[in-house]
């Protein structure tokens, strides 16, 4: 006879009683062997998602997820990694990495596809022919303690517990829950070996965070694991009432990321980027405070050194870095339409998460799970929230084929109605980009 039942698991949640670790650890491994079912892992994560979990259970949970399948473990403090929530063009990773990388950090990304309305770190980088992601974990170690870097997509070895819960997550509307998200996060971050993880918390219309409150609150949950496992964190929340830069779409965004790292990207891009990696120098030890590490990661971009990096990323993993002098060897749709103010004014406010579908809808991104991604189609924005301008000038340019005018018209449309406010007035401040850093 089992120690615990499920009904007795779900009842204590339910009633809003802690479970204690065994209990959590018991659920999990019974879920794994197929002994507990879907219809009551979901009842579990429902009364999780209206009960909440105290910060031991967090942890609990956390726990019994990472050991669900492999970890890594390595002896090296400047093993730093990075995880954003996901937003609408978040394409730091591609920036913030090789900047670390050439101050001295090791840099292991274990990305996701595309979610909902947010792109995914994986996708974007396959725009670049040839370049791997499948690689398996001992490749991983291989590259991350030979050249200081490595970019793999989700594998079925780290924390399989999480894909499951999460795929049943995504169907249950259990997505946004502290807790889960804290377990789910934790549980891949800690099995990947990093000694430290700094957290990019994407907070407003176009993120799963749409509160500073409910953030804050995430970031709080995310440090306090990490340190229960002794490991070092700190959280950035930063702004995601508007895309990241300019460019959303795949090809776009890998442009947008060279033109970073040649110091001609956008300011608020190269902000985060910039921050994001910092901190993961402070994280390693490779500078003793905040602002020398501000400075060093700059200075990577001044003296090519982070360009540099990048390239070797691309190469490392079968990809051909020739795309960062000759933007056309990436795959790009031939048309391109502006989709035009309909008064003047000051940009106001985007429903970002519109922003995505939109992206998603011209095929930039996947409806179901088998769906195809089209790595040239997207968006190039001349203008950001805060800024003048005059009607019938273009607030974005869209890649698109040229069976897509229907779907160009609707985008123009939508825009007009209500996705995009244009206010009379100036706005009293200005735009923030990075709200506040948690440690
Ligand atoms: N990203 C994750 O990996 N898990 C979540 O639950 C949410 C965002």
């Amino acid at each position: 006879m089992s120690q615990y039942t499920m009904y007795q698991i779900i009842d204590k949640k339910k009633k809003s009683i802690p479970l204690t670790h065994e209990e959590i650890k018991w659920t999990i491994d019974q879920y794994m062997k197929n002994q507990i079912k879907d219809y009551q892992m979901s009842a579990l994560l429902m009364a999780i998602f209206l009960n909440g979990m105290d910060s031991k259970e967090t942890a609990g949970l956390t726990d019994a997820m990472l050991y669900s399948g492999k970890t890594l473990q390595f002896d090296d403090p400047t093993i730093i990694d990075k995880h954003s929530t996901g937003g609408i063009g978040d394409k730091a990773s591609f920036i913030l990495a090789p900047i670390a990388a050439a101050c001295g950090v090791k840099v292991p990304m274990i990305a996701g596809r595309g979610l909902g309305f947010t792109g995914g770190t994986v996708d974007k980088i396959e725009a670049v022919k040839g370049f791997k992601t499948d690689l398996d974990l001992n490749q991983f170690q291989k590259l991350l303690t030979e050249k200081g870097m490595v970019l793999i997509g989700q594998t079925q070895e780290i924390a399989p517990a999480d894909k499951r819960i999460y795929a049943l997550r995504d169907v249950t509307a259990t997505i946004d829950s502290i807790p889960l998200i804290t377990a789910s996060i934790m549980s891949k971050k800690l099995a990947e070996g990093a000694n430290g993880i700094v957290m990019d918390i994407k907070v407003g219309s176009g993120a799963f965070m749409r509160t500073k409150t409910e953030a804050k609150k995430l970031a709080k949950s995310i440090i306090s694991t990490a340190k229960r496992f002794d490991k070092k964190a700190v959280a950035l929340l930063t702004n995601m009432d508007q895309p990241l830069g300019q460019a959303v779409g795949h090809s776009l965004e890998l442009i947008e990321c060279v033109e970073v790292l040649k110091q001609k990207g956008a300011k608020d891009i190269t902000e985060i980027s910039l921050n994001l990696a910092a901190h993961m120098v402070h994280l390693a030890g490779i500078e003793t405070t905040f602002p020398k590490a501000l400075k060093r990661a700059k200075m990577t971009l001044k003296d090519g050194s982070a360009l540099a990096k990048f390239s070797e990323l691309i190469n490392n993993q079968g990809g051909n870095p020739s795309f960062i002098n000759n933007y056309s060897l990436l795959p790009m749709a031939p048309c391109e339409t502006p989709i035009l103010a309909n008064k003047t004014g000051y940009l106001k406010s985007f429903k970002n998460d519109q922003i995505g579908f939109m992206c998603t809808e011209l095929g930039g991104g996947r409806k179901v799970k088998s769906d195809k991604i089209d790595f040239g189609v997207g968006f190039y924005f001349h203008k950001k929230l805060g800024d003048k301008i005059k009607k019938d000038e273009p607030i974005f340019t869209v890649y698109h084929h040229k069976n897509q005018t229907k779907t160009v018209e609707m985008i123009q449309e939508k825009m007009n109605q209500d996705i995009c406010q244009i206010s009379k007035s100036a706005p009293a401040k200005k735009m923030e980009t990075i709200f506040d850093v948690v440690n």
